[in-house]
């Protein structure tokens, strides 16, 4: 049997912050041919966890490509709610979770912003294709500003 070797046209370290928790230490993720493989602590990081790495931090790879992994929004197709329910959900665009979101949201701020709460939070080095890039700003421009509270971090 002959050993075939793909030569490997990328294999990098990429510089980021770990978004799992809210310490949003600083870490490192070893990436081949767009395939992140490894997760470290940033060693000369004074920032959160000062180049350590928790269990939750290390285990982010089984996150990033376990199949459940939800990428889409949901909306509830089932209107009954109680114990043993099937909710139904069913797979909606980000413009269509949006455009259901907005006004509601925009109405609970208009009565009484005090019930209105948004908190997220995103590194300044995720690409703008990541979904979650796509909807915050949205979000944050039609409905929060400036009442939000959004923690960018580098
Ligand atoms: S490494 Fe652990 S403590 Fe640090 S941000 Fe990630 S989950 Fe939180």
């Amino acid at each position: 049997m002959q050993n075939v070797r793909q030569k490997i046209e990328e294999d990098i370290w990429v510089h980021t912050n770990c978004a799992r928790c809210y310490a949003f230490c600083a870490i490192r993720v070893h990436r081949v041919d767009g395939v992140a493989i490894e997760i470290q602590g940033e060693p000369d990081s004074t920032f959160g966890a000062q180049g350590g790495l928790c269990g939750k931090g290390t285990a982010a790879l089984q996150v990033l490509y376990d199949p459940n992994r939800l990428n889409v929004p949901l909306r509830r197709s089932n209107p009954e709610k109680c114990i043993g329910a099937d909710p139904r959900w069913k797979e909606i665009t980000w413009d269509e979770a949006l455009a259901e979101i907005i006004p509601r949201l925009k109405k609970i701020l208009e009565e009484d912003p005090k019930k209105l709460v948004f908190m997220t939070a995103q590194t300044a080095r995720q690409p703008q294709k990541l979904s979650s890039n796509t909807w915050r700003p949205t979000l944050h421009k039609q409905v929060c500003a400036p009442k939000v509270c959004v923690r960018f971090v580098s």
